[in-house]
């Protein structure tokens, strides 16, 4: 078929749902359909596997595929997808920051953009916590965990010691268990390398609001799972929600304070907004489909994977039942959705999503696991073993099935890497703390400016460091600050530890702006102006302490 007639198929999203679709339409069609997939990376996450990231048993480049050589015949296009204009067939999308918009048409569209994390209901939780959703983002936490362990080594305030030991994960579903215990293994096989602390020290806590953990599993494999966590010594504290979250802590519905330096929320699957914004019924937040995957009302569009509403079967008394956003399920979707899309186009009979789940398994870490294959329940090593081997088996590529396979075999063999790498200071937002919680404390670097939106902070220098140099009559003395006062790094100095202490006073809040993007704002304001404040421009760059 010569090229300017043929098909164009549009998929947006580069996850489970739109790479298995391209990779099966491009295998029924060949080319007579033109697959064009675009996605914010260039490469595949294969979610199950981000809590072993996140552990260190699999490098961050090893668990994932590039995209382009996982669909040869497909084309790829990296870009964050802005808007979809159902009525004009086409979608708007953008490359890169300045490069404006590009709209891009389409015969036939497959929406598989996922869900989004939105901790946005809990006061203070998207400011304080890590998330676990991206690659990025198992990445960070792995780092967080390492930077705590040197940061708690090198502690001489207990209280800053004590936070900085507390991990909190909340969420008792599959991700936080498979974080929580991977959390554990990392810490656990690190102490020797820090010692300065005691492992008796070291407190991680699991916060769920159930009365059990893992409610998709059968009651006793859930046990089994929170007595295996117990013993390794992790806290779960069922029933419990949190109410709020600061820099450092969070309060639990109860009004209990942890404090913790290291929080990861695994809860808040929540539709994005783009999909919200879609005029078509949408239930939870997820596009209504047909049992063939189309969007009623829209010729030429399908959607499947977790931002979809899937049903499985017709209504029994009143009731429907609808795909679980799983992995497994929206790999059996994609190879429907692309046999359906190429019946379409030759006008033959849809086939309708079926799909019974094979079982469910979850690592536990530490070598165990829990799971139930085909009504048969498996705990322990055999389990853990097994979980391994259907993800191998699943990894798209064979490259990288190689290459998780040897991070695997060598985390058996070799001590894993502290290694902590800071890819980038902490970002700007909004920060809560608690009456009485400290910011900063003399000796450590505040990290930034932090600017106060509500409530009331006590700032001051540290007596011993102002006597020595010779500042006698400032030792000691301290600032009140309110709404608009700033205290922290200032734009004249982003470099180096701070020489006081800041404390909230009652409940309060600040706007925090990281060093680099501080740093970027004295460059703002020495640039604005004459030739003599590019020359200080110059002087900033130069002087940036990286
Ligand atoms: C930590 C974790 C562990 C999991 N473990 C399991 C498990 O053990 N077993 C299991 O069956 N399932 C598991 N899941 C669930 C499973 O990963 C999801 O059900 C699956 O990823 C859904 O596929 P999807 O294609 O719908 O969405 P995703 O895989 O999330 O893909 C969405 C894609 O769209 C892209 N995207 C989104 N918005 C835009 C935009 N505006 N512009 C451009 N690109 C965009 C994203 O970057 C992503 O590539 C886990 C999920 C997580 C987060």
């Amino acid at each position: 078929m010569p090229h300017e007639t043929r098909h164009r198929v549009v998929v947006l999203g580069g996850g489970f749902g739109g790479v298995f679709t391209a990779k099966n339409l491009q295998r029924v069609a060949g080319s007579d359909v033109e697959i064009l997939l675009i996605s914010r990376h260039n490469f595949f996450v294969f979610q199950p596997l981000l809590a072993e990231i996140a552990g260190g048993s699999i490098n961050p480049g090893d668990g994932v595929t590039p995209l382009r050589r996982f669909l040869p015949g497909v084309s790829v296009m990296v870009a964050e997808v802005r808007a979809i204009d159902l009525e004009g067939k086409k979608v708007e999308v953008t490359l890169d920051r300045g490069s404006g918009i590009r709209t891009v048409a389409y015969d036939q569209l497959v929406i598989a953009l996922g869900q989004v994390v939105d901790l946005s209901r809990t006061p203070g939780l998207a400011d304080s916590a890590l998330v676990m959703k991206d690659l990025v983002d198992a990445f960070n936490i792995r780092n967080k965990v390492l930077g705590c362990l040197e940061r708690a080594d090198a502690a001489i305030d207990a209280e800053r010691k004590r936070s900085f030991l507390t991990f909190v994960v909340i969420g008792g579903g599959f991700t936080g268990i498979e974080t929580v215990g991977e959390v554990q293994e990392l810490i656990g096989k690190s102490l020797r390398y820090y010692p300065n602390i005691r492992a008796d020290e070291v407190r991680i806590i699991l916060i769920q609001h159930g009365s059990r953990i893992l409610m998709e599993l059968p009651e006793h494999l859930a046990a089994y799972a929170a007595e295996q966590l117990r013993r390794r010594g992790i806290e779960i504290r069922l029933r419990t929600g949190v109410a709020a979250a600061t820099a450092t802590g969070i309060e639990t519905d109860s009004g209990q304070q942890i404090d913790a330096a290291t929080i990861v929320a695994a809860i808040g699957n929540a539709p994005s907004s783009l999909v919200r914004s879609l005029p078509v019924a949408l239930e939870r937040g997820r596009i209504v489909v047909d049992r063939h995957l189309r969007v009623p009302g829209q010729d030429g569009v399908w959607a499947l994977g977790d931002n979809a509403q899937i049903p499985l079967g017709d209504a029994r008394d009143g009731k429907v039942a609808y795909a679980p956003p799983l992995a497994q399920f929206a790999v059996r979707e994609a190879k429907v959705l692309a046999r359906n899309i190429l019946a379409q186009m030759e006008g033959r009979a849809l086939t309708v999503f079926e799909y019974r789940s094979l079982g469910t398994m979850a690592s536990l870490g530490g070598r165990r696991g829990v799971a139930e294959i085909m009504g048969v329940r498996i705990t322990g090593f055999i389990a853990w073993a097994a979980w391994r081997a259907f993800y191998l088996s699943l990894l798209p590529g064979v490259a990288t099935r190689i290459r998780v396979a040897a991070d695997w075999l060598l985390d058996l063999m070799v001590s894993k890497s502290i290694a902590e790498i800071r890819a980038a200071q902490p970002g700007s937002g909004q920060v809560r703390f608690r009456a009485g919680e400290l910011v900063f404390v003399p000796g450590i670097d505040p990290g930034g400016l932090y600017v106060v939106t509500a409530g009331m902070f006590e700032v001051g220098a540290d007596q011993h460091q102002a006597a020595a140099e010779g500042r006698g009559e400032n030792a000691g003395s301290t600032r009140k600050l309110g709404p608009g006062g700033h205290f922290g790094m200032s734009l004249a100095r982003t470099a180096g530890p701070g020489d006081g202490w800041a404390r909230a006073c009652e409940d309060s809040i600040a706007y925090f702006v990281g060093k680099d993007d501080l740093h970027r704002l004295a460059m703002v304001a020495a640039l604005i102006g004459s030739k003599q404040d590019s020359d200080e421009a110059s002087r900033i760059a130069a002087s940036r302490d990286r």
